[in-house]
């Protein structure tokens, strides 16, 4: 089997608020999408796609990932999608680094792997656990009121995993901390997202404030060296994201004890084969995972949910629903969508979800062997 065509297509994917990321980093209010079409001599056809949270949160963004794919289709078409590790090393020789424009392709690949298998990618991957996967929620509030309201909204649509962004004025962070864990209902999981914008000083103020409560913190610091600079500092548990982007940056939050969570996005590390490993190295090293797409559409979430399905229960704490933040769905409503706060795995073959190419308009680019 052979790849033919890559066919890619841009859609702004609006949000249905605007999000402010902390640190004065600018609003967005529409997601840039990148949707790639690979088709094969075989007539399989598979999808990706790569959906940056906005330009302004880290080094990615949507023109990027078309770039990028203009630079590796030369010396993708011809190679078999079934061979994923070929075509990952096909575009790791052909473009060093920018690991977020690769994952398109990889998804796209593995779509196709599992059709041509007839198996859906998790399975294909050595085994999807059925388990209903807990969405977690973004609870993006700045006051003590909003949270609540925010988190009640959220709990009436089945979510009990919390995702809660803090990172602003330390007392008040402290303060809002403090409110949700004293309503906090039994069995909830509540995560404090600091998507690195607190300095040193600061996250070891709210980290030592909250001790008592035992809350875990994701991203306290810009960098790995920050995070590492006050780990013996504080006793909170402490999950990666941001700074969780190659497999040296896994091998040394491990082998350094970094961090007891890894939040793995996929976009970000450039797609599930990369993905794939490490998760390995979080259960070899007893570090338990969130799974999620960086952003975008019921295709991006459905690559985090198969992901998160090759994951044991116990190590897995929660998947995320981009999906349920846009205004514009260009899957017609198919795929897994929010059940009670929990995605299901598809049980189709290969990533279980196209889009409706209606919605995505016309390619902006395509490229074809033998041009
Ligand atoms: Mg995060």
């Amino acid at each position: 089997m052979k790849i033919t065509r890559i066919s890619v297509y841009h859609v702004d994917l609006p949000l249905e608020h605007p999000y402010w990321l902390s640190g004065g980093r600018l609003k967005f209010e529409v997601l840039d999408a990148t949707f790639v079409k690979i088709e094969t001599d075989a007539g399989l056809t598979g999808w990706g796609e790569g959906t940056p949270w906005g330009h302004t949160y880290v080094p990615a963004h949507g023109p990027g990932i078309r770039a990028g794919i203009e630079t590796m289709a030369p010396f993708i078409l011809g190679l078999d999608p079934r061979k994923v590790l070929e075509v990952e090393r096909a575009m790791d020789l052909a473009l060093p680094g920018h690991l977020y424009t690769k994952s398109p392709i990889d998804m796209a690949c593995w779509d196709i792997a599992g059709q041509a298998a007839g198996l859906p990618i998790a399975d294909l991957m050595g085994g999807g656990a059925r388990t209903p996967a807990p969405i977690a929620s973004s609870v993006g509030a700045k006051t003590v009121q909003e949270t609540r309201e925010v988190m009640d909204r959220y709990r009436q649509r089945g979510y009990h995993v919390h995702s809660v962004k803090v990172g602003g004025d330390a007392e008040r962070d402290i303060e809002r901390i403090r409110d949700v864990e004293a309503h906090r209902p039994r069995g909830e999981r509540i995560l404090y997202d600091v998507n690195r914008a607190w300095t040193r000083q600061r996250a070891l103020r709210v980290m030592k404030a909250t001790e008592d409560l035992g809350v875990m913190f994701e991203q306290p610091g810009e960098t790995l060296d920050d995070i590492a600079a006050i780990r013996s500092k504080h006793a909170a548990p402490v999950s990666v994201d941001e700074s969780l982007v190659t497999l040296q940056d896994a091998a040394r939050i491990a082998r350094e004890g970094l961090a007891e969570v890894f939040g793995i996005k996929l976009n970000r590390v450039g797609g599930l084969t990369k993905a794939a490993r490490i998760r390995d190295i979080a259960l070899a090293h007893g570090i338990d995972m969130f799974v999620m797409a960086t952003g975008g559409s019921v295709l991006a979430d459905t690559e985090a949910l198969h992901l998160a399905a090759t994951i044991p229960d116990h190590n897995l704490l929660g998947i995320w629903a981009c999906q349920d933040m846009l205004t514009l769905d260009i899957a017609g409503g198919r795929g897994p969508r929010n059940k009670e706060g929990h995605l299901y795995l598809p049980e189709s073959p290969g990533l279980g979800v196209h889009p409706d190419e209606g919605a995505l308009g016309a390619p902006v680019a395509i490229y074809e062997a033998g041009q």
